[in-house]
C-alpha cells in the first residue's frame, strides 16, 4: 500500500546523549573522524543501513536503544567529550584569527553547488566539491565566511545502466526534514521568506535552509514553498535543470535572492555584514545587480558609483576554458525579467551592458554571465597557473589593446580538502609513527621516515578495499542492468589485489576523452593482460544528461569492459560520488587524465590521489602542468604541433600505452628494463619484494604535493591574494558615505569621455651613441596630448626589452616617464631613463594608461594609448 501523506517524526533524544543531534547536524562529522567513529559504534548494523548518516541512524535506532546508550556512562562519557571537542572547535582562534585588522570581517561565497557529503547531494561534478572543498577548509583555519546556494529538490541526478549500457538517470526527490539542514525562521517561529518578483504579476518566493560546516554557514534557497504556484516552486528542481528559462530563474534566484537571504540571516543573528563577495563561477553573477540594487535604493548611489562601490569588494572566478561551459541568454531573456521589476532602481540597459559581448567575435544579442562576472568585480581569478594563462587570452576582447599577459586575471590553483580525501589509515600511519600531533601539523615530510614495507603494505591495504568495492558494486551494478545472481558469480573475482590498479574518474564532457584508452583495443587488451606486469583499470563517470556524445563514450567503455576475456582487468563503476570517490582515490596506484590540453582548468580528482599516496599519470593541463616535477608521476606528451583531433587522440592514447608498458608497469612491479634496450629490451626477470623506485616516488608525492594541493593552502592564498585587498578597496570606496566610490565613478566617466583624444605625439631619445652598450642610460622623450585631462591621471610607461623580428617586445620591464614639462593647450612632455641590461637586439615603446589608487590594475578600465 501507498502512504498517501508523509511527514517526519523527529527523534527525541533522552537528555544524557542529547548532544548527538547537534553532532549529527553539523557537517563537521564528514570529515572529523572520531566523531563518525562514535555514531557507527552506536549501531554498526544500522550505521551501515543508514549509508554512514548520522541523522538517519539516529531516527533509525529504536526508542527503547536509545535510552539503553543513554544509560551506559561509557557512551554518554564518548558523547559528552565529542560535544566538548566540537565546541572548541567552533569557538578557539585558529589561523584566520591572528592576521589582525585588516582581514575582513565576513566573506560571502556564492555557488550553484556544493559538494559536502553525499548525504547532502547537492553537487554535479567538480565545481562543487570544489565549493565543498572551499567551505571546510575556510572553517578549519576560521575564515569567517558563509556560504550561499540553492537546495535542489532532487539534486544532481544517480546513473545506472541499461542491459545495453546506455546511461540512465534518475533523480530521487530529497526531504529537506531528514537533511542536516534547518529552516531559518523569524522570530516568531514563522519561515523565514524572500521574494522576487517574476514577469507577469508572478512572484518567486524561497525558504532558507542553513546547513553548519564545522564553523561556515552555508544558506540554501529552496522555492518548494507553499506560496509558489507549480513553475515557481519547480525553480530549485535540480541541477543545472533545463535551459533557458529554467536555467536562469535558478540564477536569479542564487544571486539576487542569495543577497536577500543574506541580509536577513545578518538581522537574525548579528553576523556582520559581507565585506567581500566571492562569486565562484559565472552562475551566482547576479549578486552583484543585487548589491548595486541595494546601493542606488538605500543610499543614494547612481548607476556608475552603485557599480564602482559593488566591484570594489567583489571577487569573480572563472573554471572553465570551455565555451560551452559558460552560461550565456538571450538578451531579450534578461530584459524580460528585469523589466519585472526584479531590480527596480537600476536601470536595465546598464546591466544588459554589463553582460554584452561587445568585443571582437563576440555575439552582442547574447548576454553572457563571464563578462557580467569580470565586469562586476574588481578582482578575478582562473583556478591553476596555466588556467590563468589561457583565462588571460580567452576574455583578451575586453581589453582591447593590451597583451595578454595584462589582462588583469590572476590564477589561484585549487585544493583539495586533506580531512575528508585522505583515507583514515594514512593519518593512523602519521599518528603511530610519529605522535598525536604530527597529522594536525601537516607535517608531509614525515613520509621520508616511513619504512619502505611499511607504506608498501599500506598501499596494498588500500588497494583491497578497493577491489572489494568494485565487486560489490559490480554485482550491484549488473543487476540493475537485468542479471540473475546465478550469471554473476565472476564478480566475485574480478580485479586482483596484487595487480597495479589504475584509476580514471570524472565527468564525461567529450575533452577529458574517458574513451581514449581504447583508441588501439588489442593494445589496452594486451596492457591488461599481460603476463608479467598486467594492468587493471577502474573507471566511472557521469554524463551530462543531454549530452549523448558523452551518453555513446560511455556505451562503447562498458561494452569493452563486457567482454570475458578482459572483464576482471576493467571494470566501469555506474554512479560515480563522494562516497565512492572516497575508496577509490586511496585504492588506485596510478590516477589518469588525458584531457585535449589545455581545456581543464585545474583537475582536483588527481589531487586526492596523490595525497593518498596514488601516483598521476596525465597530460601536462590544469595542476598538474605546474606540479609535475619528474619524480611524482608521469607527462603524456601533447601533440600540439598542429595535428587534427584524430591524429591528436592517436598519438596521445599512443604515448599513453607507452608510458604503461616500458615506464610504470616495470616499476610497479620492481622489475628494471636495462637502459637503452629499446621497445623490445629485455627486463632483468629479477623482482623486488617492495618496488623501491615506486615507493620512493610515493613518498616524494606525500611530501612535496601534500602541502601545494590542500585546500588550506588554496583558502590562505584567497585570502591574502583576493579577499583581503578587495576588503580593503571596498573600505575605501565606502568611507565617509562612498564618498571615494563617488570620486571613482566621476573620474572614470571623465576619463572614458576624454580618452579617445589621448594620443602620444612622438617619442625620441637620447643619451645613446651609435653603438650601445650594456649599462648606458637612454633618456625617453615622451610628447602626450592629454586634452582634458590633468598629467596626474594617467600613468606614461616605458615598456623596453628584447625586440623581435616582428618589432614584439618579449620580456619587457616597465619604467613609468614623469612630466617633464607643460607645453601648454593640455599637451605635456613626459621623461624618464632606462638603464640597457641586455645585450642584442634591443627595443622600446611608449604606452598611457589611466592611472587611479583606485584602480586595482592599470589594465582594469580597459583603455590604453600605445605610441
Ligand atoms: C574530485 C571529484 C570530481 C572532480 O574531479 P576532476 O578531476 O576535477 O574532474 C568530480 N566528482 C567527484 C565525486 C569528485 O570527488
Amino acid at each position: 500500500m501507498k502512504a498517501i501523506r508523509r511527514f517526519t517524526v523527529r527523534t527525541v533524544l533522552p537528555e544524557p546523549i542529547a548532544p548527538l543531534a547537534r553532532l549529527a547536524k553539523n557537517l563537521r562529522w564528514s570529515w572529523h573522524l572520531p566523531t563518525r567513529e562514535l555514531f557507527a559504534a552506536l549501531n554498526p548494523e544500522l550505521w551501515e543501513e543508514s549509508r554512514h548518516d548520522p541523522l538517519s541512524l539516529l531516527g533509525l535506532i529504536s526508542r527503547e536503544e536509545l535510552q539503553g546508550l543513554a544509560a551506559d556512562p561509557a557512551v554518554v562519557k564518548k558523547v559528552q567529550a565529542a560535544a566538548a571537542n566540537l565546541d572548541k572547535y567552533l569557538q578557539e582562534p585558529r589561523w584566520y584569527q591572528s592576521l589582525g585588522a585588516e582581514a575582513p570581517a565576513c566573506i560571502a561565497y556564492f555557488s550553484p553547488e556544493f559538494g559536502i557529503t553525499e548525504v547532502l547531494p547537492q553537487y554535479s561534478g567538480g565545481l562543487g566539491i570544489l565549493a565543498g572543498d572551499h567551505l571546510k577548509s575556510a572553517s578549519d583555519l576560521g575564515v569567517p565566511l558563509v556560504g550561499v546556494g540553492l537546495l535542489y529538490q532532487a539534486g544532481y541526478f544517480k546513473q545506472s545502466l541499461s542491459r545495453d549500457a546506455w546511461q540512465q538517470e534518475t533523480y530521487p526527490i530529497l526531504d529537506p526534514d531528514n537533511l542536516p539542514l534547518t529552516l531559518l525562521r523569524e522570530e516568531d517561529g514563522s519561515a523565514v521568506q524572500i521574494s522576487l518578483p517574476l514577469p507577469n504579476g508572478r512572484q518567486l518566493l524561497a525558504h532558507i535552509w542553513r546547513a553548519d560546516v564545522g564553523r561556515v554557514p552555508l544558506l540554501l534557497l529552496d522555492s518548494n514553498v507553499p506560496g509558489n504556484d507549480d513553475a515557481a516552486r519547480g525553480i530549485t528542481d535540480r541541477l543545472y535543470g533545463g535551459g533557458g528559462d529554467h536555467r536562469l530563474q535558478q540564477e536569479l534566484l542564487l544571486g539576487m535572492g542569495g543577497v536577500k537571504a543574506l541580509r536577513v540571516y545578518q538581522r537574525l543573528t548579528g553576523t556582520p555584514a559581507p565585506e567581500v563577495f566571492h562569486t565562484n563561477e559565472g552562475h551566482a553573477g547576479f549578486l552583484g545587480i543585487e548589491r548595486i540594487q541595494e546601493l542606488m535604493a538605500t543610499s543614494g548611489l547612481n548607476w556608475a558609483e552603485a557599480l564602482a562601490a559593488g566591484r570594489a569588494s567583489t571577487v569573480f572566478t572563472t573554471h572553465t576554458p570551455v565555451p560551452a561551459g559558460i552560461d550565456r541568454f538571450d538578451a531579450e531573456q534578461i530584459r524580460h525579467f528585469f523589466d519585472a521589476g526584479l531590480a527596480p532602481s537600476v536601470p536595465v540597459d546598464s546591466v544588459l551592458e554589463l553582460g554584452r559581448e561587445d568585443y571582437e567575435g563576440g555575439d552582442p544579442a547574447v548576454f553572457n554571465m563571464a563578462v557580467m562576472g569580470l565586469r562586476l568585480a574588481q578582482r578575478a581569478n582562473g583556478v591553476a597557473k596555466l588556467h590563468g594563462v589561457v583565462s588571460r587570452e580567452m576574455f583578451a576582447g575586453l581589453w582591447p589593446g593590451f597583451d595578454h599577459s595584462e589582462v588583469p586575471i590572476t590564477s589561484v590553483t585549487n585544493g583539495v580538502h586533506v580531512p575528508t580525501w585522505v583515507d583514515p589509515r594514512i593519518g593512523q600511519l602519521a599518528r603511530e609513527n610519529f605522535g598525536p600531533d604530527a597529522e594536525e601539523y601537516g607535517r608531509w615530510d614525515l613520509a621520508y621516515n616511513v619504512s619502505d614495507e611499511k607504506l608498501w603494505s599500506l598501499r596494498r591495504e588500500l588497494r583491497v578495499s578497493l577491489v572489494e568495492d568494485v565487486r560489490r558494486r559490480l554485482r550491484s551494478a549488473w543487476k540493475k542492468r537485468g542479471a540473475a545472481d546465478a550469471e554473476l558469480a565472476w564478480t566475485d573475482s574480478v580485479l586482483d589485489p596484487d595487480v597495479l590498479t589504475i584509476g580514471f574518474a570524472r565527468r564525461v564532457p567529450t575533452y577529458k576523452r574517458l574513451t581514449l584508452m581504447l583508441r588501439d583495443p588489442e593494445r589496452l587488451k594486451a596492457l591488461l593482460l599481460h603476463p608479467e606486469h598486467p594492468i587493471q583499470l577502474v573507471i566511472a563517470g557521469k554524463s551530462h544528461p543531454a549530452d549523448d556524445a558523452g551518453k555513446k563514450m560511455i556505451q562503447d567503455l562498458v561494452r569493452f569492459t563486457d567482454d570475458p576475456e578482459v572483464r576482471h582487468r576493467i571494470a566501469f563503476l555506474p554512479n560515480y560520488d563522494i562516497a565512492m570517490a572516497r575508496t577509490l582515490f586511496p585504492g588506485c596506484d596510478v590516477w589518469l587524465n588525458n584531457p585535449l590540453r589545455p581545456l581543464e582548468a585545474c583537475g582536483t580528482s588527481g589531487m586526492k590521489a596523490a595525497i593518498n599516496g596514488s601516483l598521476n599519470l596525465s597530460v601536462l593541463d590544469g595542476w598538474w602542468d605546474e606540479m609535475y616535477d619528474g619524480e611524482n608521476g608521469w607527462a603524456i606528451p601533447t601533440a600540439n604541433n598542429g595535428a587534427s583531433p584524430e591524429e591528436r587522440d592517436d598519438i596521445e592514447a599512443s604515448a599513453l600505452y607507452e608510458l604503461l608498458e616500458r615506464n610504470v608497469a616495470p616499476r610497479f612491479y620492481g622489475t628494471t628494463v636495462a637502459e637503452g634496450a629499446g621497445a623490445a629490451g629485455p627486463s632483468s626477470g629479477a623482482r623486488e619484494a617492495v618496488p623501491t623506485h615506486w615507493v620512493s616516488m610515493i613518498k616524494h608525492t606525500l611530501a612535496n604535493l601534500g602541502p601545494a594541493v590542500s585546500a588550506d593552502r588554496m583558502v590562505q592564498d584567497y585570502v591574502q591574494k583576493l579577499y583581503q585587498p578587495a576588503a580593503i578597496s571596498g573600505r575605501k570606496t565606502n568611507a565617509s558615505e562612498f564618498a571615494s566610490a563617488k570620486d571613482l565613478a566621476a573620474w572614470t566617466t571623465k576619463v572614458r569621455g576624454a580618452w579617445p583624444q589621448i594620443h602620444v605625439e612622438h617619442v625620441d631619445s637620447a643619451g645613446v651613441s651609435d653603438e650601445p652598450q650594456i649599462g648606458d642610460t637612454l633618456t625617453v622623450n615622451a610628447y602626450v596630448a592629454l586634452h582634458d585631462l590633468a598629467p596626474e591621471d594617467v600613468l606614461v610607461e616605458v615598456a623596453y626589452g628584447r625586440a623581435e623580428e616582428s618589432d614584439h617586445i618579449t620580456d619587457a620591464s616597465l619604467a613609468e616617464l614623469g612630466v617633464a614639462e607643460d607645453l601648454g593647450n593640455g599637451r605635456y612632455l613626459f621623461s624618464g631613463s632606462v638603464q640597457i641590461d641586455r645585450s642584442g637586439s634591443f627595443g622600446y615603446t611608449v604606452r598611457v594608461f589611466p592611472k587611479n589608487s583606485a584602480l586595482a590594475s592599470k589594465a582594469e578600465l580597459g583603455l590604453v594609448t600605445n605610441a
